[in-house]
């Protein structure tokens, strides 16, 4: 076997392609903030506010410390209290269930559907009771929820659709973006995130002024007028000026960026067919070029040759860089056994979380390193490679 050398890594992510040619402007950006002054809740958020709604189709944007923060405070915003049942996909990363317990609201887990990774809305239909108010759709790995299957429920039941859309900057579905199906939408600027800070940063979008005002007092203690404080859920959670000039600069690249991921998709996707016959499928995608891929996600299913945690050792070993999103669905997670949930709960989640690997994408990224991550499975999968 041949060694591989450092340089041929494939990272599992790069920031380096989106910041190199920007930084000129970014450090410009800053020292304007720096001779401004205005450090908290300046100019570049209110601009970055205005940008980033427009960007979505929506009418308000409310800059928040982080998209955790975003769910909390957007919940609490579109009038979930404590108490209230939520609804939310268990397979999701576990800040979706943080914001909801942060406001003291029930967390109700569904299953989600094998294929899509997305929540299974015939579950979540099964799953409301006469103490739910919201379901949470979360956009998970860049793919939207069904806006038309979210309304239809929501409209039979009477539920507030909130999105968690940290994954899904600018994705589309059934001629809708992420953040303009209900009430209002979380998103995270984390640095790898489709569109990322230089460190933490969130947003909640909404068509409702109403959500916009009572986000804009909650993330400032509260208050709308200094030191006369209305809302008593409110915290100090305000994007950075420093971050709003930075996220400025890079959203009008944002289009751009997701439609090289979706292009690297489909080049994956083909690249990978012919692995379909030795147990690695990909995550469907049912949205087409609406589909932002935060993340592409292949299932190394039940024909596969070599288990998941095998075949990411050996694809490490060839210097492929994997993730797994997420190794262990909330419903298991040792923080929340209190919720009284318990293994075979969910089993859709339980069997992906031991399929899934996420393999390298972001929109640097070339279709010769995808080669070289398909022809690395290919070749650690192939049954004469079992000797070796
Ligand atoms: C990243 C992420 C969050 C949390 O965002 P932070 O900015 O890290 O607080 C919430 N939900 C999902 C699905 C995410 O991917």
């Amino acid at each position: 076997m041949t060694s591989v050398s450092a340089h041929n890594t494939v990272p599992f992510v790069d920031l380096s392609w989106q910041h190199d040619p920007l930084q000129a402007d970014i450090i410009a950006a800053m020292a304007a903030t720096l001779s401004r002054g205005d450090y908290v809740l300046g100019q570049a958020v209110s601009d970055f506010e205005v940008a980033f709604a427009e960007a979505c189709g929506v009418a308000y944007g409310v800059g928040v410390g982080c998209g955790t923060d975003a769910i909390a405070l957007g919940l609490r915003a579109c009038g979930i209290q404590s108490g209230d049942e939520v609804i939310l996909p268990v397979n999701t990363f576990v800040a979706t269930l943080i914001g909801i317990l942060q406001i003291g609201a029930k967390p109700v887990f569904v299953d989600c559907d094998l294929d899509t990774a997305l929540i299974d809305l015939a579950a979540a239909e099964q799953a409301i009771t006469d103490q739910t108010k919201a379901i949470i759709a979360v956009h998970l790995y860049g793919q939207m929820v069904s806006p038309i299957g979210l309304q239809a429920i929501a409209q039979r039941h009477d539920l507030i659709i909130f999105e968690d859309a940290a994954q899904a900057h600018l994705g589309e579905r059934e001629d809708i973006k992420a953040g303009a199906i209900g009430a209002g939408a979380a998103f995270s600027f984390y640095p790898s995130k489709n569109l990322g800070a230089l460190g933490d940063g969130g947003m909640v979008v909404t068509q409702q002024e109403s959500v916009a005002q009572k986000v804009r007092s909650l993330r400032n203690y509260g208050s709308t007028r200094k030191y006369f404080h209305t809302d008593p859920g409110g915290t100090n959670s305000r994007l950075d000026t420093l971050q709003a000039a930075v996220l400025g600069l890079k959203l009008p690249h944002l289009s751009e960026w997701n439609r090289d991921r979706n292009r690297l998709a489909v080049y994956y996707d083909q690249a990978l067919a012919p692995l379909a016959q030795q147990g690695i499928i990909p995550i469907k995608n049912v949205s087409g070029s609406g589909h932002v891929y935060h993340l592409y996600v292949v299932r190394t299913t039940a024909d596969c040759r070599l288990d998941r945690a095998t075949l990411q050792l050996e694809l490490s070993h060839q210097n492929i860089q994997t993730g797994i999103h997420y190794p262990t669905p909330c419903h298991l997670q040792p923080a929340y056994q209190s919720l009284g949930y318990s293994a075979g709960d969910f089993p859709n989640a339980e069997i992906l979380s031991q399929e899934i690997l996420s393999l390298p994408m972001y929109p640097g990224l070339t279709t010769d390193q995808i080669d070289r991550v398909v022809g690395t499975i290919r070749s650690v999968l192939a049954p004469e490679a079992a000797t070796v």
